[in-house]
């Protein structure tokens, strides 16, 4: 028989505390709880029910299944990225189109049986910095479908340390709340795909697992199939209960800086083609020698037959020029400088950046060979200074940027890779 408590004689079974060294205790049939208990008991029941949840039941965007907005042409697509990335026009005309037929073979799926459109996953080829996951990125913010950018390198072969590839899904899911059919239409970015290209042309007789085998492990979500996705990923809660995913509607967008590249395409077209055209294309440079990539000088390079043929669209990003990058400081919705004139306002001050202080960027950025990437440490370094002194109201109410400024005021000899 339980003791019956009067109020005063109540205690936490827990840590026995009283009513008079607790804000609150409840009271149960035979014991009581005090707060503090109750939280702590909470945080373990979390902790251990966590990789047991329900993600199935959650309620899903597409219930009536996915629409495709049909005012949404290639070229609508086109004028969306034109807002947000600079140049890049061969790769944006050759994305939009991708996803255009990409979604409206979606549309398609249910009208005519007979006919099997097949998907067109994208790899971008281009240096680094030059636009590619802000493209992919941009292009998800569009359609309005979930969105997850993952990292070749981070993944190896199963059963060895480090992620397995459907981590990637699992990434896709967390970005739109485990709903499941939209996540089944969503854009995975895998960025660094170059970096899992095998050792040699040829298939490794000993085992590869964080190149050849990511790329065979690939394979099967690339190409569109029912997969076994761990809801929390990684393998840390074995004991979590698997969500089956469908990738054939997911669009697979892959990047790759692929450094050495054009030595082997330049190699091909030396070797293929003798006399005039061999010799035009000699003169080009690398850059443009890109452009003339096919299958078999990616093979060469790494990466599959297999997985190349899941790949079928080729887009290149051109190496981004100081006009570019000057561009891109001022031009897109949320250029760098439409931000630090935002964060001035915001203090009251107006800021004017002169064009010989964006040549000055442009060419620090240009020296390091980060594309678009260096633009944001060098404008840190050039605000640091001001954006410290803005709250103190002891800079006026105007700020121009000029060279003099640069010289007097900042420190950029960290961006200088020559020694001067
Ligand atoms: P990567 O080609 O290596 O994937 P990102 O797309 O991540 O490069 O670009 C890095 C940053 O540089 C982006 O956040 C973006 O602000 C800027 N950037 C790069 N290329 C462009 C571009 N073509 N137009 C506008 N911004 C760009």
């Amino acid at each position: 028989m339980a003791k019956k408590r009067t109020k005063n004689e109540v205690h936490c079974a827990f840590c026995g505390a009283d009513s008079g060294m607790s804000q609150l205790i409840v009271e149960g049939i035979e014991a009581a709880i005090c707060d503090s208990c109750a939280v702590e008991a909470m945080k373990i029941v979390e902790e251990s029910l966590g990789s047991k949840k329900d993600f199935s039941s959650k309620d899903s965007k597409l219930k009536e299944g996915f629409h495709f907005n049909p005012e949404l042409t290639p070229k609508k697509i086109k004028e969306y990225l034109d807002l947000f990335v600079v140049g890049q026009d061969e790769a944006k005309i050759t994305l939009a189109l991708a996803v255009y037929n990409h979604y409206k073979r979606l549309s398609v799926r249910g009208l005519n049986k007979e006919v099997e459109l097949e998907k067109s996953n994208v790899l971008f080829i281009g240096p680094t910095g030059t636009g590619k996951t802000l493209m992919a990125k941009t292009l998800a913010k569009l359609l309005d479908v979930p969105f997850a950018i993952v990292d070749a390198t981070s993944f190896t072969e199963a059963g060895y340390v480090g992620e397995d590839v459907e981590g990637m899904l699992s990434r896709l899911l967390q970005s739109c709340e485990y709903d499941i059919p939209s996540a089944q239409v969503g854009i995975i970015y895998i960025d660094e795909i170059d970096k899992i290209s095998r050792r040699g042309e040829n298939p490794s007789i000993t085992r590869d697992v964080s190149g050849e085998g990511v790329q065979q492990a690939m394979l099967k979500i690339l190409e569109g199939a029912e997969v076994n996705v761990p809801p929390a990923g990684g393998r840390k809660h074995p004991e979590q209960q698997f969500l089956k995913v469908n990738t054939q509607n997911i669009l697979f967008i892959c990047g790759g800086a692929f450094d050495g590249l054009e030595k082997i395409i330049s190699r091909r077209i030396n070797t293929q083609t003798l006399g005039y055209q061999s010799k035009d294309l000699q003169e080009k440079n690398s850059c443009q020698v890109l452009h003339h990539v096919n299958h078999f000088d990616l093979k060469k390079f790494g990466l599959i037959p297999e997985l190349l043929g899941r790949l079928p669209v080729l887009a290149f990003l051109d190496p981004l020029d100081k006009a570019a990058l000057k561009q891109i400081l001022t031009v897109p919705k949320n250029a760098l400088m439409k931000q630090y004139e935002h964060l001035f306002k915001m203090e009251g001050i107006h800021l004017k950046v002169e064009d010989e202080a964006l040549e000055i960027i442009a060419d620090l950025a240009l020296e390091n060979k980060l594309g678009a990437r260096g633009l944001r440490a060098i404008c840190e370094a050039v605000f640091r200074k001001a954006m410290f002194r803005a709250p103190e109201k002891e800079m006026g109410t105007e700020l121009i940027v000029n060279k003099a400024y640069l010289e007097q005021e900042v420190d950029l000899s960290s961006f200088l890779l020559k020694a001067s």
